[in-house]
C-alpha cells in the first residue's frame, strides 16, 4: 500500500472522514520528515495560502494521535507530532538542548530492556528520547 492508500484506510477504518484540512496536515508532516509542533504545522499552512485556523490543526492533530496516523513526541514547551510506525520505521529521537534540533537515530537496542520485563507482562512499545549537545553547538 502506498502512504496515501494507508493514511485513507486508518481514516476509514476509524469512520473518519478525509477532509483538505486533513490532506494538507498530513502533507506537511510528510515533507518535513521532523517532529512538528501544531504552531508549525499551522504557520507553513497558512505560509502556503491554506485557509485553516490553529484550533482546527490542534483538533485534527488529537484525532490523528487518536487513530495513529502520528505519534506524539513530548516536549516542554509543545507537544510535537511526527508520522507513526505505519509511514515511518521505529526509530529515536537525539535532541540538541542547545539548538533544539531533533536528529532521528535508526538504530534500537531496547531488546534486552524489553525481555527484562520478563513475567511483569508483555511490552507493546517503548519510548526513548535522547537529549545532548549537537557537534554543531559544542
Ligand atoms: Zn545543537
Ligand atoms: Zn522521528
Ligand atoms: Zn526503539
Amino acid at each position: 500500500m502506498s502512504v496515501q492508500e494507508t493514511f485513507v484506510s486508518l481514516l476509514h477504518q476509524n469512520n473518519t472522514r478525509l477532509t483538505q484540512h486533513a490532506q494538507d496536515i498530513f502533507d506537511t508532516l510528510k515533507s518535513q520528515k521532523r517532529p512538528l509542533s501544531a504552531v508549525e504545522i499551522y504557520e507553513m499552512l497558512s505560509d502556503n495560502g491554506s485557509k485553516i485556523d490553529l484550533s482546527t490543526v490542534h483538533r485534527t492533530m488529537e484525532r490523528f494521535c487518536g487513530i495513529q496516523v502520528v505519534q506524539p513526541v513530548y516536549r516542554d514547551k509543545a507537544t510535537l507530532y511526527e508520522l507513526s510506525h505505519h509511514f515511518v520505521p521505529h526509530h529515536h529521537h537525539f535532541t540538541c538542548t542547545q539548538c533544539e534540533t531533533i536528529y532521528e537515530i535508526d538504530t534500537c537496542v531496547m531488546d534486552v530492556l524489553e525481555s527484562s520485563v520478563g513475567d511483569l507482562g508483555e511490552v507493546t512499545h517503548h519510548s526513548v528520547e535522547l537529549f545532548g549537545v549537537c557537534n554543531r553547538c559544542v
